[in-house]
């Protein structure tokens, strides 16, 4: 079996695993995010490392972004316009050629997310998923016709355009938007707008949880009409409590008002909208299905 090195990376750690997938994951190792030249250092290290023991595939890296995805642009495989200042136009694919020679996937951790998800998840071999995480932003990664979906840049889907709650005045952290969808349904929109320290701490009946539903289900209702997606998968910190997805399912329902008839969508609504199947190391699981992809497309190449 292949080896792949996954390398998941976050604003404040990058976590390290290699092997083959959810059954074979080894020597995982947390760095610090540090300046790109010392993690790149520590990455180096790392790879080296299981390099000496086994025969490495690939590479595959989730980090956070924006990213430019695009293989015909100059600036391919480079982190853009992050608030992590040092980080800003920084290479980090180009950074990685230089010390290593294998085939490298790059992608956000959404996408990293869907891959993982596609390939040992939830949605195994489905054509068209959708994974949607709710934490401290959220995002989505898109698998269409059983391809990674990037486009022009890669989909947003976190920032969309959602009517506010008439039960609702808060007017949302989003520092580009306000209330979109992640001004109004993330983590910390949460915490902001009922004053509360963790998102965890509302009790299960408490109205916050009608109007995250609310929000949730009509930011699905839209992904739904306009993407089409056999699956939704929703993950991230504020998905963690057993009672907001069925919540979710039900409004989501309500909003798509007995248009969409399709049984994939609301007669199997259990199956339709559900949660991650891979919950430990999902990350760095991504980044190896990232690295797996990037190893078949160099063999069709070669
Ligand atoms: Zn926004």
């Amino acid at each position: 079996m292949a080896n792949f090195i996954g390398i998941e990376g976050g604003g404040t750690k990058f976590v390290c695993a290699f092997g083959s997938g959810p059954e074979d994951l080894q020597e995982r190792v947390v760095l610090p995010t540090q300046s790109p030249a010392e993690t790149i250092k520590a990455l180096a290290e790392y790879i080296h490392q299981v390099e000496s023991k086994v025969k490495i595939s690939g590479i595959g890296a989730s980090v956070f972004g924006p990213l430019d995805l695009d293989p015909e642009s100059p600036t391919y495989g480079y982190i853009t316009s992050t608030p992590k200042n040092e980080w800003v136009n920084f290479n980090f694919v180009g950074a990685l050629k230089q010390e290593f020679n294998y085939p490298i996937g790059f992608d956000t951790d959404v996408n990293a997310a869907v891959m993982s998800e596609y390939r040992w998840g939830a949605a195994q071999n489905l054509s068209d998923v959708l994974y949607l995480t709710v934490g401290t932003g959220i995002g989505g990664g898109l698998i269409i016709n059983h391809q990674l979906v990037h486009g022009a840049m890669h989909p947003e889907m976190g920032h969309i355009l959602i009517p506010q709650n008439k039960n609702d005045n808060f007017s949302g952290v989003c520092g580009y938007h306000g209330n979109c969808l992640e001004g109004l349904a993330s983590g910390p929109s949460l915490k902001a707008r009922w004053g509360v320290k963790s998102a965890l701490d509302l009790p299960e009946d408490h109205i916050a949880w009608e109007i995250e539903a609310n929000y949730l289900a009509l930011a699905l209702a839209n992904y739904t009409l306009t993407i089409s997606p056999k699956r939704i998968i929703i993950g991230g910190g504020v998905m963690r409590q057993n009672h907001l997805l069925p919540k979710i399912q039900r409004q989501l329902l309500k909003h798509l008002g007995g248009y969409i008839q399709n049984p994939t969508v609301v007669k199997n609504l259990e199956t339709y909208i559900i949660n991650p199947g891979l919950q430990e190391n999902a990350g760095v699981l991504g980044a190896i299905a990232l690295a797996e992809l990037a190893y078949q497309h160099q063999k069709k190449r070669d």
